[in-house]
């Protein structure tokens, strides 16, 4: 699905990520974890193709594709989609519009026919349902006055209507009391599917609690510096970050 190697990117003029490799195959769910700075919602920007996050050297290639070439539009109509840490409130554009239009928009890409009112409807009042959102939200300028918890499971609902191959949510957790988090976790393993792949980053083994994943990596300073599978959570949960970090000093 995703081959990442050697990465070096970044921001401002300053190197955040310094050589990370890492590939997830269809169907894998993976999980970020590491200190705050280490350069997790970094990675997830440069993959998503934010602005302002510059690739100074190495690769990514996105079902055969170089990633990097592609630009923010053309990686969402490939199948890439981030969930933010910190959702994006647009005033004055309704929920309801804006997921028709994402949509729309993935289905021009594909050559097909924009969808009917009557589906559309249909298609999105069954996602609303399954994240526990009433037809209120659909109204609502997107993620304007939603808490925490509502834009969280807002991102997962955009994430189940155009359903894409390479799910990115950083800290889709943050924020979240317990009973949203279990519906949030509930709309992401509703996600898991033999061709689709998920990368989680997250601070907290709590999540990793409800989403398992198959494996899980430590972002520490710009590379991961150890993978496991599930276990090395509750060693990290034990032992925290540092044991790593002076290894690899
Ligand atoms: P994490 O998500 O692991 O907590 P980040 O990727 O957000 O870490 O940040 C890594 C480092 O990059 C931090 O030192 C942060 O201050 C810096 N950084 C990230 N984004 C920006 C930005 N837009 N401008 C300046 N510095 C940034
Ligand atoms: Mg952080
Ligand atoms: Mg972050």
């Amino acid at each position: 699905m995703i081959e990442i190697k050697d990465l070096h990117a970044q921001v401002e003029g300053r190197e955040i990520l310094k050589g990370l490799n890492l590939t997830i195959q269809p169907g894998e769910v993976h999980a970020i974890m590491g200190p705050n700075g280490a350069g997790k919602s970094t990675l997830s920007a440069v993959l998503a193709g934010r602005e302002g996050y510059e690739v100074t050297s190495g690769s990514v290639t996105f079902e055969g594709q170089d990633l990097l070439e592609m630009d923010i539009e053309d990686r969402a109509c490939a199948g890439l989609m981030l969930a933010f840490q910190y959702p994006v409130e647009i005033p004055g554009v309704k929920n309801v519009y804006l997921l028709k239009a994402a949509l729309n928009a993935q289905r021009k890409a594909r050559g097909e026919p924009e969808i009917e009112a009557p589906a559309f409807m249909k298609l999105v009042r069954e996602k609303l349902e399954f994240m526990q959102m009433d037809n209120t939200f659909l109204h609502r300028a997107v993620n304007e006055g939603f808490s925490g918890g509502e834009k969280k499971r807002n991102e997962i609902l955009q994430m189940l209507l155009l359903e894409p191959k390479l799910a990115l949510l950083d800290e889709i957790d943050s924020g979240l009391d317990i009973d949203a988090l279990k519906i949030v976790a509930q709309g992401v393993n509703s996600l898991r599917a033999a061709e689709r792949s998920i990368l989680m980053i997250t601070h907290y083994q709590r999540l990793l609690d409800y989403i398992v994943p198959d494996y899980i990596h430590v972002l520490a300073d710009g590379k991961i510096v150890k993978s496991g599978d599930k276990s090395l959570a509750l060693e990290l949960e034990k032992r925290g970050y540092d044991w790593l970090l002076e290894a690899n000093a």
